[in-house]
């Protein structure tokens, strides 16, 4: 393709791209096709003859955009948000242009400069203190696995060595029964087994237990297994609830086993000063995650992962072989040293852009309007006796149930629930997911979308209930 062809192309797209921010509003939100429906359309071998961008372009929009979920629609509630911004999307244009590789310092200077930078806003932004050092990573996931090596790799007897993985069995992993899958995940790759994984029982708050944390670490080390990493979760998956941060921390340092903080997704509401109280505690922490791919308006994907010591991070993940030696290598910081993955993707433009673009006081807005309309329809479920609040609010994410007049029966409810969930989600104008509290199965909302605002809430509020009311009608399901 000649660049007169690519610029002809690319002006196409690019309208097509603005015509979707401003009809995406019109798409179904969540996709309505059957399982295989976009696979049966594709060739099943590589097309012998290339083919010009037209009918590409135009099996684009025929084929793939039916089995598109909207999660930039306003009206996307489900799970937690994976925002988009205009600026964030035109810096990815760029780095795609680009094409750059960010490894090592020398593959491009900008790229780890701007990213020393883009971490230093965002931990002055949030919290984390001075002298922490932040990378970025591609998911949170990868994050929590980067925090349980690094406190593996800090204990000296437990090093991965030529044995490989003897006596790992004799670690264990502490997260409270609320927390992400990612914990269990990393620990098993790390050589923890699951059994390891010791789920901590949570108040009726949904928050982890420091006493019963501090019992089982007490237990665990008579017995003669070896405390290896405590996740505290600040906004659990299922209802954002927050693990108390500076009591587990006491515990963490009184035996100097690594805290790891999992703020995945509230971690950007950080960034607003009433919220700051949360994160007391977090100097006694060893590393911290979240994610501005989620609630900070920038493209998935983009994780912000801080350290308080970076030698233990390069300790655990540095090897230099020979063709990846540079001149510089004692003056900067390569990136490639501080995670898994060798290659790196330019992710700290797009932060720029949008920490640019809106500017601190502008992000504050977005998120504290978030929190209002969140407010706002906590203030109605309340009014009216058929909903309940299974928890209370926890920031911008409401966890609700129908509970119609007569039923009381918790299977029932469930199944009511259930159905309710499925319906509302066919009608393509709201897409909402759920989990299960206290074996209550609960509605979440997460109110987090770049451009979500009142009309949409109140809109969604209505279905909610128009749909729920049908569901019983006749007292039937
Ligand atoms: N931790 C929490 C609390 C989450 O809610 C999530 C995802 O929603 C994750 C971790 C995993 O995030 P990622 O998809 O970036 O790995």
């Amino acid at each position: 393709m000649d660049s007169n062809e690519f610029r002809k192309q690319a002006h196409l797209m690019v309208d097509w791209m603005a015509d979707y921010m401003e009809q995406v509003e019109d798409y179904p939100v969540k996709s309505q096709v059957a399982p295989r429906t976009i696979y049966d359309q594709i060739s099943s071998d590589i097309p012998k003859q290339g083919q010009n961008m037209d009918p590409i372009f135009n099996d684009f929009k025929e084929i793939i955009i039916p089995g598109i979920t909207h999660w930039q629609n306003p009206n996307f509630f489900a799970y937690f948000q994976a925002n988009t911004s205009p600026p964030s999307i035109l810096a990815e244009m760029l780095t795609a242009t680009l094409g750059i590789q960010g490894m090592k310092w020398e593959t491009s200077p900008a790229a780890t400069e701007l990213e020393e930078r883009m971490m230093e806003w965002l931990g002055d932004g949030i919290g984390i203190p001075k002298q922490w050092a932040g990378v970025i990573q591609d998911s949170a996931s990868m994050a929590t696995l980067s925090a349980i090596l690094t406190a593996r790799e800090r204990l000296s007897k437990y090093q991965i060595n030529e044995e490989g993985f003897e006596g790992y069995t004799k670690l264990r992993v502490y997260c409270s029964d609320q927390t992400h899958s990612s914990i269990e995940k990393g620990a098993k790759i790390a050589g923890v087994g699951k059994s390891n994984v010791i789920k901590i029982p949570t108040n009726e708050h949904l928050e982890m237990r420091t006493d019963l944390l501090q019992q089982q670490i007490e237990s665990d080390i008579k017995q003669g297994y070896q405390p290896l990493c405590i996740v505290v979760a600040l906004g659990t998956t299922g209802t954002m609830a927050m693990d108390p941060l500076e009591e587990i921390g006491m515990l963490a340092e009184k035996h100097n086993i690594w805290l790891h903080v999992d703020a995945a997704y509230a971690g950007a509401a950080f960034l607003l000063p009433e919220y700051q109280s949360l994160m007391k505690g977090i100097e006694k922490a060893d590393s911290f995650v979240f994610n501005p791919h989620k609630w900070l308006f920038t493209n998935f994907d983009c994780t912000a992962y801080f350290v308080k010591d970076k030698k233990g991070l390069l300790n655990t993940f540095s090897i230099l072989p020979e063709y990846l030696k540079t001149a510089s290598d004692e003056l900067v910081n390569n990136y490639c040293d501080w995670g898994i993955p060798l290659g790196r993707r330019f992710r700290s433009l797009k932060l720029w852009f949008v920490m640019r673009h809106y500017g601190l006081e502008g992000l504050q807005k977005m998120l504290r309007l978030h929190i209002e309309l969140a407010k706002w329809l906590e203030a109605e479920l309340k009014k009216k006796p058929t909903f309940e609040m299974v928890v209370p609010r926890s920031m911008n994410l409401i966890c609700f149930r129908y509970m119609p007049a007569g039923v009381e029966d918790q299977e029932e409810l469930n199944t009511i629930n259930e159905q309710l969930l499925q319906r509302l989600n066919a009608t393509g104008e709201l897409y909402l997911t759920h989990t299960k509290i206290d074996g209550k199965y609960t509605l979440r909302m997460s109110i987090g979308q770049t451009n979500v605002a009142k009309s949409h809430v109140e809109k969604a509020w209505e279905t909610i209930q128009k749909v729920a009311e049908e569901i019983t009608r006749n007292g039937k399901i």
